[in-house]
């Protein structure tokens, strides 16, 4: 049973000498090989009795650097005093004074670098388990059914337009409500949330809790239109002229998959790992055989997921749930370089994915009927750092090699989508096709349009989407009520 079903206990608290020595508590978890033939959540939660004890480690240091580690600031030491003063509900209103997502970041923040990556007891010990305090108290909160409506400010007459519903649409949506002024969110795609539901795997986080949060911001008055492609169904302009909008934010996060671009990456069974992953999370490949499948069939199949990132791992950990027989992580570095979270990769090889580093695909053949069936690599060694700092890959001369596959996913990385670029001229973008903003203000080049999230800085975290989101809504509410513009680069 999860604990978070119960009632909170406060707990006595040892002396501030004591904590230090206290272990951080363990998060349950999924049993590895029950879990890689269900798309249930991996990590169960604290229970009531382990959220407890976890915050009664906080030593409350006089100058909290886990909020500075924070990219919004969430005020750490204060939701953790009131979880051990057993105000689990005052916990949870504390975080979304900052942050309108936790149980969305509680799971997929890497705290490791961030808040917990500052805590002082890391310095000796390990860290205050903030990720996992603080989706204990948003599950309480949800699990409890208090999850209050905020106060919304009487109308203002202004209407805004979001573009894009991921975590940076969705933060500003939520705080322009708040501020009176009509909000309307268009996406492409036919759900809310972005990577949130189409990129990250319901193993990971369970579309339930995103939608959760949707329905609180259609209760607070959020309009959200589904299937809606801005610069196709409606351009900028006509949302700023025909339709009347006072201001756009433009979210439309980085979601253009990039190649390896090697022979034999068009043929049947080689897929971008978005299209292979909003493929199994919005059109129910995960209940295959009951739902139709909209992947290849790969159960019994050899997959080679290529890349080291986040993505690589949830599709290839996703690869494993389909029912694949052997799934292959090809990474051209080795693992210490790997960019994904050290907890995905320590899962990915609890559930058995066969890890191939310092190997890159150079090339995929197919059979007579145009499906993949095998993938030439070569093998690489580290050679002098690059400019991210890593070791750059070498290719070993004649280290050639083929192994039998029959489904591959390339997760690589995505680049900005470009839309909305293309269809707005007067919109100033970066070399690399990003739209370009003011890092303060967010406002672009367009009068009244801003933009914020992966589509300025490329693909980031959720939490700086969400950050953006928060930043867009306060420059776009100063330029609702006051009128004045400078354009992106003026003082
Ligand atoms: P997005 O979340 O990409 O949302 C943009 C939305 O805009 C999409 O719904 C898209 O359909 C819509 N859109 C695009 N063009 C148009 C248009 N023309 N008209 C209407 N709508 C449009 N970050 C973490 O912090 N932790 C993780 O564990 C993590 N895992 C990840 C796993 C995967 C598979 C991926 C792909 C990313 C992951 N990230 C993770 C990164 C994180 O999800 C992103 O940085 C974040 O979602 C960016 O938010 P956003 O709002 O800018 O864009
Ligand atoms: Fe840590 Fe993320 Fe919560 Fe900030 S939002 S305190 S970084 S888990």
């Amino acid at each position: 049973m999860n604990a978070n079903d119960t009632e909170f206990v406060p707990q006595p608290r040892p002396s501030k000498k004591e904590r230090m020595k206290l272990p951080r508590q363990h998060m349950p978890e999924q049993d590895p090989a029950r879990r890689r033939e269900n798309f249930e959540e991996v990590n169960q939660g604290l229970t009531v009795l382990g959220a407890a004890a976890e915050a009664a480690r906080c030593i409350e240091c006089g100058d909290p650097k886990c909020m500075r580690g924070c990219p919004v600031g969430v005020k750490v030491r204060e939701f953790v005093e009131l979880i051990v003063a057993g105000d689990v509900l005052g916990a949870a209103a504390k975080i979304r004074e900052d942050n309108i997502l936790p149980a969305v970041t509680g799971r997929v923040c890497p705290q490791e670098t961030q808040c917990e990556g500052c805590c002082i007891l890391g310095n000796k010990f390990e860290p205050l388990g903030i990720g996992y305090l603080e989706r204990f108290v948003a599950d309480y909160e949800r699990r409890h059914g208090q999850v209050g409506l905020p106060e919304i400010a009487p109308p203002t007459g202004k209407k805004v337009a979001i573009v894009g519903s991921g975590p940076a649409g969705l933060s500003a949506a939520g705080d322009l409500i708040r501020m009176g002024h009509a909000v309307t969110v268009f996406e492409a795609l036919h759900e809310i949330g972005g990577v949130l539901v189409y990129g990250i795997p319901e193993f990971r986080l369970p579309k339930a809790i995103v939608r959760h949060e949707v329905d609180a911001m259609r209760a607070m008055g959020v309009d959200f239109q589904t299937n809606v492609v801005i610069g196709r169904t409606a351009t900028i302009d006509d949302l700023m002229t025909e339709e009347g909008y006072d201001a756009v934010f433009v979210a439309t996060g980085a979601g253009l998959p990039k190649f390896l671009d090697v022979p034999g990456e068009h043929l049947n069974g080689v897929y971008s790992a978005n299209e292979f992953l909003t493929r199994v999370n919005l059109m129910r490949a995960d209940a295959f055989p009951e739902s139709d499948e909209p992947v290849y069939d790969c159960r019994g199949k050899d997959v080679a997921v290529v890349g080291g990132g986040n993505t690589a791992m949830d599709a290839v950990r996703t690869a494993c749930r389909l029912g694949a027989r052997t799934s292959y992580l090809v990474y051209r570095r080795s693992e210490t370089e790997m960019p994904a979270r050290a907890e995905e990769l320590k899962h990915a090889k609890e559930e058995g994915v066969t890890l191939m580093c310092l190997t890159n695909p150079v090339e995929f053949h197919g059979d007579a009927d145009g499906f993949v069936s095998r993938m030439r690599c070569v093998r690489m060694e580290l050679g002098e750092p690059d400019a991210s700092g890593r070791r750059s890959p070498v290719v070993v001369p004649g280290s050639e090699f083929d192994t039998p596959i029959q489904m591959a996913v390339i997760a690589l990385g995505t680049s900005a989508n470009p839309l909305v670029q293309s269809t707005t001229p007067d919109l100033a973008t970066t070399r690399k096709g990003y739209i370009a903003a003011d890092p303060e203000t967010l406002r672009t080049s367009k009068r009244g349009v801003f933009a914020g999230g992966d589509i300025v800085t490329g693909g980031a975290t959720v939490i700086l989407a969400m950050g953006a989101g928060r930043k867009a809504a306060a420059s776009i509410h100063e330029y609702l009520t006051t009128d004045a513009w400078a354009e992106v680069g003026e003082a």
